[in-house]
């Protein structure tokens, strides 16, 4: 008998598979002019990967210096963390003094590793509510790390927008001193986020209610073009004496994806306070993977410390988020230009990488099986899918699915 036996069949990963089935059958499909609005990275307006020419400049010079490939500490290559904190939360010194922070494996592992503090340290509650929808893999990452998993109003069907009140509703709902999970910016699916108001609103509610404020910050600079915009929560929460947990990604902003360059950190009271968080950070970490890979950790630290691949990268982020924003507009206006009916507002408010069309499974279907538009059924599309070579066609179909 082997002795596997009993492992069952595991059930399809949720978004994971309807991404490969999306994949599989735009490869299947022979039309030249076949679209794919399925993936999850950033596509030039050639609908190619991009790395950008700061991050390869910073790689060279990295490999030009011939340095070791030690281990790094626990907590990440030593010039790292203190950079990811200062672009997160700002130049303000009197914070960066007592935050505590460690390299992660990239957003998935700032969550896990945020997960794991939480389960271990948070006096309240051992859950967290997450926002429906949410990225299809928080649920999994906190609910594997031993937290109990919950959600609250996030978004608006007949808005295709924010539930306002639901969210406050049921802020207001929770047991006293819950965690809540916030999307900082660009959230992902819906690229609903909430006003600069709604924010001030969220917090003031959050502090009422002695909840506790955990930030997924997976998109800085990538939703707006602009890194201090798109701090605006964090930084908000933070100034009005919040404690906070975040989690930072660099694989969009820096297209660092298989790299995994993040960061998770804790505001604490004080210097000493700090010290205590940051060394349980380190025996959490040092069993669960020992410490984290230092290539792309070099390459963002040379970028964020640089002054002139700084400024470079900083345009760069600007030109990624701007051709969304652009592909954003071209096909709204498309849609319009050919009659629609519809109200597309929501494409050009919506904000980040994805768009939640409002497009149903079956329309969805639809526009795979009849015009070779590749897309999630939820409606999902990726805005980095989209070309100026492919616009116009994209509006077509959607116009002839959805009228
Ligand atoms: N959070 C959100 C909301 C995301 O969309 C993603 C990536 N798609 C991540 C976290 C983490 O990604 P990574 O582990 O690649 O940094």
């Amino acid at each position: 008998l082997s002795t596997w036996i009993n492992v069952p069949q595991g059930p399809p990963l949720i978004m994971n598979e309807a991404i490969l089935g999306i994949t599989e059958a735009f490869k299947a499909d022979k039309f030249e002019k076949k679209i794919n609005l399925g993936v999850g990275a950033y596509r030039d307006d050639a609908g190619k990967p991009y790395v950008l020419p700061s991050v390869r400049e910073a790689e060279k010079k990295i490999i030009d210096e011939k340095l070791n490939k030690e281990y790094a500490g626990i907590t990440g290559v030593p010039e790292f963390p203190p950079l990811a904190a200062k672009l997160a939360y700002g130049p303000n010194q009197d914070v960066l003094d007592r935050v505590a922070i460690s390299q992660t494996i990239s957003g998935t592992g700032a969550l896990r590793l945020g997960a794991a503090f939480l389960q271990r340290w948070y006096s309240g509650d051992k859950k967290i509510f997450i926002p429906n929808p949410s990225w299809a893999n928080h649920k999994a990452v906190f609910s594997d790390a031993g937290l109990k998993v919950e959600t609250y109003r996030y978004y608006n069907k007949e808005t295709i927008g924010l539930d306002f009140e639901g969210l406050v509703a049921d802020l207001k709902a929770a047991p006293l001193g819950s965690v809540f999970l916030f999307h900082a910016c660009a959230h992902n699916p819906t690229g609903v986020d909430p006003t600069p108001e709604q924010w001030k609103e969220i917090s003031k509610v959050v502090k009422e209610q002695n909840h506790f404020a955990f930030f997924d910050m997976a998109y800085q600079g990538f939703a707006s073009g602009d890194t201090d915009r798109d701090a605006f929560a964090v930084r908000y929460f933070v100034e009005q004496g919040h404690d906070i947990a975040l989690c930072q990604s660099f694989a969009k902003n820096m297209g660092l994806y298989g790299e995994r360059v993040g960061a998770f950190s804790l505001t604490t009271a004080d210097a000493a306070e700090k010290k205590k968080v940051d060394s349980q950070l380190k025996i959490l970490i040092r069993p669960l993977y020992s410490n984290p890979p230092i290539h792309g950790a070099r390459i963002a630290s040379e970028v964020l410390s640089n002054p002139k691949l700084y400024k470079q990268w900083l345009g760069e982020v600007k030109e990624m988020a701007d051709r969304i924003i652009t592909m954003r507009a071209l096909l709204k206006e498309n849609l319009e230009k050919l009659g629609s009916k519809h109200d597309w507002s929501h494409i050009t408010s919506q904000i980040g990488m994805f768009a939640y069309t409002g497009l149903n499974a079956e329309e969805m279907e639809k526009l795979a099986k009849e015009y070779s538009v590749y897309a999630t059924k939820d409606g999902r599309i990726s805005v980095a899918g989209i070309t100026t070579a492919n616009v116009g066609r994209l509006a077509e179909a959607i116009f002839k699915v959805k009228g």
